[in-house]
C-alpha cells in the first residue's frame, strides 16, 4: 500500500469524544499541508460540542459561539460524525484498530471528585457537574432532580464551575428565560425557594481558582446581593508576602473585585450570595428523614509547603444552613475500556499525547490522547487548542517515521456499514444541522437561543419525522 496520508491511502483518524478537545484535533489536521487525513468523530450523545452544549453556563451565550470554528471543521468532505454511538457498548478498541491508523481519546472528564466527607450521601447532597449537566439538559441527567424548596445552598469550591453553580442558584427567572437552559430546569429555578447562597473556598482570596470576569459578574446580578466578610476579604500576611514578591496584575485586580464586595450595603435584592473564605467542610449534616440541613466547616490557616499555601484547621469551627449543598471540587476522568488508565490523577497515562502502557514504559502504538482526559481538568475552553496541536504533532511525527500500520479495512464505507449495523440510529453531522435548525426554531417562538430536546429518543423521533427538514 501506498505511504498513509497519501491521496490513495489516505490517514484514517478516529476521534472519540466531540468537545472541545476533539474539534481542535480535527481542525489541526486539516491545516496540515500535503496530507490527506480522512476523520471520523464518535460520540455517545447525539449532540455534538461535550461541554460547550453540556457545560458552559446557559447564560453565557457568547462562549458557545466558538462552535462556529468545529462546524467550519466538521463540513469538510473528509470529516463524518457518529453521534449516538458509544465506545465500549456500540464500537470497540478491536473494530477501530481494524478501521483505522490512529485513534485519539477526547473523552473529557465526565465524573466528579467527592469530598471523603461524613454525609455526602445525604438527600440534597449532590456533585456541581451533575446540576450543571442537569440545567444544560444532558440526557443522562435530565431526570435528575434537585429541591429547590429550602432557603439555603452551599457551593464547595471556589473554582468557575462553583461560580456557575452559584450564579444559576442566584439568577432571576427574567434573566434565565432569554437563555438556553433546559426548560424543566428554568421552571424548577421559577419556583425555586433558595434565597442564601454560599460559596466556600478553603483557602483565601489570593487562591480563588476562579477567573475575574467571572466573580465580577457575581457583583452585578440583576437580583442577588454579594456579600464577603471583610476579615476574610483581607489578606493573612503569608498571601500578601506571595502577592507582594510576586505581583501578578490578574491576581491583583481579583483581590480588589473581592475587596470590593466586602463591607457592601446590602440594596435589598431577593437573594444573597455570600463568599467565604478559609473554610473546610468536615462533615454535612442531616436530619432524621436523611435530608441535608446543614453544612460543619473547620476554620482553616494557610501555611508555606513546598512553594504552595496550603489550608490547615486553627482548631475552630462553624456550622452553616444548608438545605442543598453541590460539591464543585473539580472533574474526574473515567476509564475506557481497553485503554491503560491513571486512576490517581484520572487520566490516560501519555507523552504529550501519545498514550503509554499503564507502568508508562512504553508507548501503545496508534492510541492518543487530547484534552481533560489527557491532562487533566484544567484551563479553559481555548487551552485545548495547543493540547490537539500537541497530540496532533505526535501523530504526525509517528507517520513520518513510518510507526503506523495500515489497518484491515482501511475505507470510510466500512467503517459507516459497522456503525450502522451496530447503532441504526447513529446521528451524522448533516443529522445535527437539522437537529440544531429544530431547537433554534423553537427558541425564536420564546426569544431564547434555542429550546434543546433533552432525550435521545425525542431527537432521533424528530429526525425520523421530518427527514428532510
Ligand atoms: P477548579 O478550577 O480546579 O476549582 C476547584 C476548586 O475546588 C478550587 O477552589 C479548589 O480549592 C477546590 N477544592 C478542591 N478540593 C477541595 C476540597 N477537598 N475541599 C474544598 N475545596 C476543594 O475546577 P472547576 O471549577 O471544576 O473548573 C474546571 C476547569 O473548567 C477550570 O479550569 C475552570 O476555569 C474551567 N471552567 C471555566 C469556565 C469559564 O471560563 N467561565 C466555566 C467553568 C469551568 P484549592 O485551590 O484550594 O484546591
Amino acid at each position: 500500500m501506498p505511504n498513509p496520508g497519501s491521496d490513495d491511502n489516505p490517514l484514517r483518524v478516529a476521534i472519540i469524544g466531540s468537545g472541545p478537545a476533539g474539534f481542535y484535533v480535527v481542525e489541526r489536521f486539516f491545516r496540515e499541508q500535503g496530507l490527506h487525513v480522512e476523520i471520523d468523530m464518535f460520540d455517545e450523545l447525539p449532540t455534538p460540542f461535550g461541554l460547550v452544549r453540556g457545560g458552559v453556563a446557559p447564560d453565557h451565550q457568547k462562549i458557545k459561539s466558538v462552535v462556529r470554528v468545529y462546524d467550519r471543521a466538521a463540513r469538510q468532505p473528509n470529516f463524518r460524525f457518529y453521534g449516538n454511538v458509544s465506545y465500549g457498548r456500540d464500537i470497540h478498541l478491536d473494530d477501530l484498530k481494524a478501521l483505522y491508523h490512529q485513534i485519539c481519546f477526547t473523552t473529557g472528564a465526565q465524573t466528579d471528585r467527592s469530598l471523603g466527607i461524613a454525609g455526602e450521601e445525604l438527600q440534597g447532597s449532590h456533585a456541581a457537574t451533575e446540576f450543571v449537566a442537569w440545567y444544560n439538559g444532558h440526557p443522562d441527567y435530565r431526570d435528575r432532580s434537585f429541591d429547590l424548596s429550602g432557603e439555603s445552598a452551599a457551593v464547595i469550591g471556589v473554582g468557575n464551575v462553583a461560580i456557575d453553580v452559584a450564579r444559576i442558584l442566584c439568577r432571576s427567572h427574567e434573566e434565565l428565560a432569554v437563555t438556553d437552559i433546559a426548560d424543566y430546569a428554568l421552571e424548577a429555578l421559577r419556583r425555586s425557594k433558595i434565597r442564601n447562597v454560599y460559596l466556600i473556598g478553603r483557602r483565601g482570596p489570593a487562591q480563588a481558582a476562579f477567573t475575574n470576569p467571572e466573580i465580577k459578574e457575581m457583583g452585578e446580578l440583576a437580583d442577588a446581593d454579594v456579600e464577603i466578610l471583610p476579615e476574610e476579604a483581607r489578606l493573612d500576611p503569608l498571601s500578601q508576602a506571595d502577592v507582594d514578591a510576586h505581583p501578578d496584575k490578574a491576581l491583583i485586580r481579583k483581590i480588589e473585585i473581592l475587596q470590593s464586595y466586602a463591607g457592601r450595603p446590602p440594596t435589598g435584592k431577593s437573594r444573597r450570595l455570600s463568599i467565604r473564605f478559609l473554610l473546610s467542610p468536615t462533615e454535612i449534616i442531616g436530619d432524621a428523614d436523611g435530608r441535608v440541613r446543614a453544612i460543619r466547616l473547620a476554620k482553616n490557616e494557610l501555611y508555606a509547603d513546598d512553594g504552595a499555601l496550603r489550608p490547615r484547621p486553627n482548631g475552630e469551627h462553624e456550622t452553616i444552613p444548608a438545605d442543598i449543598v453541590f460539591r464543585s471540587v473539580g472533574y474526574l476522568g473515567v476509564p475506557l475500556p481497553g485503554i491503560p488508565f491513571d486512576e490517581r490523577r484520572g487520566v490516560i497515562p501519555n507523552d504529550r499525547g501519545r498514550v503509554l502502557t499503564a507502568d508508562r514504559k512504553a508507548p501503545v502504538s496508534g492510541l492518543y490522547a487530547s484534552g481533560w482526559i489527557k491532562r487533566g481538568p484544567s484551563g479553559v475552553i481555548g487551552t485545548n487548542k495547543p493540547d490537539a496541536a500537541e497530540t496532533v504533532e505526535r501523530m504526525l511525527e509517528d507517520l513520518r517515521s513510518g510507526a503506523v500500520t495500515d489497518p484491515a479495512h482501511p475505507d470510510v464505507a466500512a467503517a459507516e456499514g459497522l456503525v450502522r449495523q451496530r447503532q441504526p440510529d447513529y446521528v451524522s453531522y448533516e443529522d445535527w444541522l437539522r437537529l440544531d435548525g429544530i431547537e433554534t426554531a423553537r427558541g425564536k417562538e420564546s426569544g431564547r437561543p434555542r429550546v434543546k430536546l433533552t432525550r435521545t429518543a425525542d431527537m432521533i423521533a424528530a429526525l425520523k419525522a421530518a427527514p428532510d427538514a
